[in-house]
């Protein structure tokens, strides 16, 4: 199976008809044809490593101050109680929650994705204090599921400085946002993780885009599914408000010649 590191952005992404969410509308022929999607959203940060084990996720609208209809946008999609099990079998530290559902990073990205919420989606949590190496051997875990026709899907953003933000630069960067954004890029195509765990901290560029970890964690534990047939498409590399990159990767196999 494809992995899928996507860039969410503003929950007004969900009722909005822009690049970004067009994009979102095409990429479900691109990711095969999965029987389960494991999400790991930058919005749901716990103490122990869990994952979401109800049969029907509830949405969470966790997001405040925006237009009401965000809050009356239906989407629901199928959990996979049993693929909870399998993960917390193999991997002693997670445990089972029953407690979350889909937060906004896992749900307004789907929604575009699969709009009939007809593939199978659970959520597994970030542990709030591990080490950034801690989440790529996270992801090392977690290759074998990709073997099993499950599709794994990081999302965060890589330049996410809420902090910073200019709501008049509806598209556009600060000065330091992009040259960060293409660095990781950079990193990613070449698969180069030890630039990947460094970069957020090494530069003012990175402690600018980064300044808060969360969004950048799922793109990490990514990092420990890469097998070297992979190759990466890069998508949706558009800049928001200044300090946010909506930039995506979609990661597979080369067909073989
Ligand atoms: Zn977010």
């Amino acid at each position: 199976m494809p992995f899928l590191f996507v860039g969410h952005g503003s929950p007004q992404n969900i009722v909005e008809n822009n690049s970004i969410t067009q994009t979102w509308k095409k990429l479900a022929p691109e990711l095969g044809n999965p029987k389960a999607i494991l999400i790991i959203s930058a919005h749901w940060l716990s103490e122990k490593l869990l994952v979401h084990a109800a049969k029907t996720p509830k949405i969470i609208y966790d997001f405040y101050g925006f237009p009401e209809e965000l809050y009356s946008y239906h989407y629901s999609a199928q959990g996979d109680p049993e693929l909870a099990q399998t993960i917390v079998q193999k991997l002693p530290e997670c445990s089972i929650d029953h407690e979350w559902g889909l937060d906004h990073g896992a749900w307004v990205p789907m929604a575009h994705i699969y709009p009939k919420g007809n593939v199978p989606m659970l959520q597994l949590s970030i542990p709030r204090h591990w080490t950034f190496e801690q989440y790529v051997k996270l992801g090392e875990k977690l290759r074998y599921l990709r073997e099993q026709n499950i599709l794994i899907v990081g999302s965060g953003n890589i330049v996410h400085n809420l902090s910073l933000i200019n709501w008049k630069l509806k598209i556009g960067a600060y000065d330091w946002a992009e040259p960060f954004d293409r660095k990781v890029i950079d990193s990613v195509l070449k698969k180069d993780v030890n630039t990947l765990l460094t970069l957020p901290t090494s530069s003012r560029e990175g402690k600018l885009s980064v300044p808060t970890t969360e969004h950048y964690i799922p793109l990490l534990i990514l990092c420990g599914l890469f097998d070297e047939n992979d190759q990466t498409k890069v998508f949706n590399q558009v800049y928001q408000l200044g300090s946010l990159s909506m930039t995506s990767f979609l990661i597979r196999q080369t067909s073989p010649t």
